[in-house]
């Protein structure tokens, strides 16, 4: 069997790692191509060292040197720079693409990737956020499958398995709720980012972690969900289930529901996306029911959190709103980290972002370039003033 050749964008982060975790337990179906990193060059010298991948990219233009003197000894091709990010998806010898890499940065990488027709391993929701329609436009054109990696929207599309044709009537989005989910309005306005750091299901980078925990993630992922299945706003509900062993469900027309369940693990999700339409043998942990004998429900709380209303609105006046949403958050979220604003003031500057940036209404590539730009500048001057 010839092996899948698989580019990794983002191999030294959370999920970049757990699928070369993948790649290593399924040595005769699978091989990391090319591996990139932003700036951790001494995980990705170890990790190229390791797969002995055909290419290696350092988004970090500084780090080049180093990372090319660490791999002289070994024929392994070494490149530097947002650019030759982008380029390297094109090798005619990838197979597949898995956007691991984290933000707005993935936008473009995965522009060239379905252009470059390799079907994409889509893990890099803010790609999704940020340019759904021109994604999904670009993708059908090129005739490119897009598989989530996400693991709510792999429950979803494990759930559509087998069900072609048959429409869907609710997508329901499982969420933790976080670690501030029991919070009080008071106790929020004085989380630490130490606090907002230690998700309770599962451990994730740095951004994504907070976004969990501001709700904005499943705000990101509501969005996500609307270009990934074709569903209006109104279809897609999210429940607050803190046990995260339902990862999502499908409704169908005739009230039927079906669930994806399993422990909070995210190489089961990566590896489906990689092994789709079959399963492949595992031995990730599995749910023992007398053990997980009390699964809940609630519904989320948009006044508490209101980030998951700011990505409601987003996706309804849509244009470029999304687009703005994710970049402000992008600001705040940095600030947050640097102890720069509060926890609550993240949604503040959002909103007052979303008011100040140009709408536009129906936005090809270059204005959503200068809307990232635009909604970047203001919430960097707002996060100053606040
Ligand atoms: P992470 O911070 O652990 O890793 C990010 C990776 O991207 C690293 O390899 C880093 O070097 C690279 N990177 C960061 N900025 C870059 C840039 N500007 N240019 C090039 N490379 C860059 O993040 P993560 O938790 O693995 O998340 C990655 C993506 O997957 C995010 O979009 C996130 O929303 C999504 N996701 C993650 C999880 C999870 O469990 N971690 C679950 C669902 C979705
Ligand atoms: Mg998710």
């Amino acid at each position: 069997m010839k092996k899948k050749q698989i580019a990794i964008l983002g191999s030294t982060g959370s999920i970049g790692t757990q699928a070369l975790e993948v790649i290593e337990n399924n040595p005769d179906r699978y091989e990391a191509y090319v591996l990139t990193a932003n700036n951790r060059v001494d995980e990705l010298i170890a990790q190229a060292r390791r797969f002995r991948p055909e290419a290696v990219v350092i988004a970090n233009e500084s780090c080049y040197t180093q990372l090319k003197e660490a791999l002289a000894d070994l024929p392994i091709k070494v490149y530097a720079g947002a650019d030759a990010l982008c380029q390297v998806v094109e090798d005619t010898a990838i197979d597949m693409v898995l956007t691991a890499m984290v933000g707005y940065a993935g936008l473009r990488p995965t522009m060239n990737a379905i252009r470059a027709r390799k079907p994409i391993a889509l893990a890099n929701k803010e790609t999704l956020v940020v340019a759904g329609e021109l994604i999904n436009d670009l993708a059908r054109v090129c005739g490119t499958p897009i598989l989530p990696v996400d693991s709510e929207h792999s429950a979803v599309f494990q759930c559509l398995a087998g069900e072609v044709g048959n429409p869907i009537e609710k997508v329901i989005l499982t969420a933790s709720g976080g670690p501030f989910r029991t919070c009080t309005p008071e106790q929020l306005a004085t989380v630490t980012k130490d606090q907002a750091l230690k998700h309770p299901n599962w451990d994730m980078g740095a951004k994504i972690t907070i976004d969990s925990a501001s709700m904005m993630n499943k705000g990101f992922e509501v969005i996500e969900a609307k270009w990934l299945f074709g569903v209006r706003p109104d279809q897609i509900e999210v429940v607050v289930h803190p046990q995260s062993i339902i990862h999502s469900m499908v409704q169908f027309e005739d009230g039927g529901i079906k669930a994806q369940l399993g422990m909070p693990d995210m190489r089961l999700p990566i590896q489906y996306a990689f092994s789709y339409p079959d399963r492949l043998k595992a031995d990730f942990p599995r749910v023992d029911f007398t053990l997980c004998n009390h699964l809940t429900f609630e519904r989320p709380d948009t006044t508490r959190f209101r980030n998951l209303a700011l990505a409601y609105e987003a996706l309804h006046r849509g244009g470029n709103m999304p687009c703005i949403v994710n970049a402000a958050n992008e600001i705040v979220v940095a600030a947050f980290l640097r102890d720069e604003i509060s926890f609550l003031a993240m949604s503040d500057v959002i909103e007052q972002t979303m008011a100040r940036t140009s709408f536009v209404a129906k936005p090809t590539y270059e204005d959503y370039v200068a809307t990232d730009a635009e909604a970047r500048h203001y919430a960097t001057e707002i996060v100053k003033q606040n």
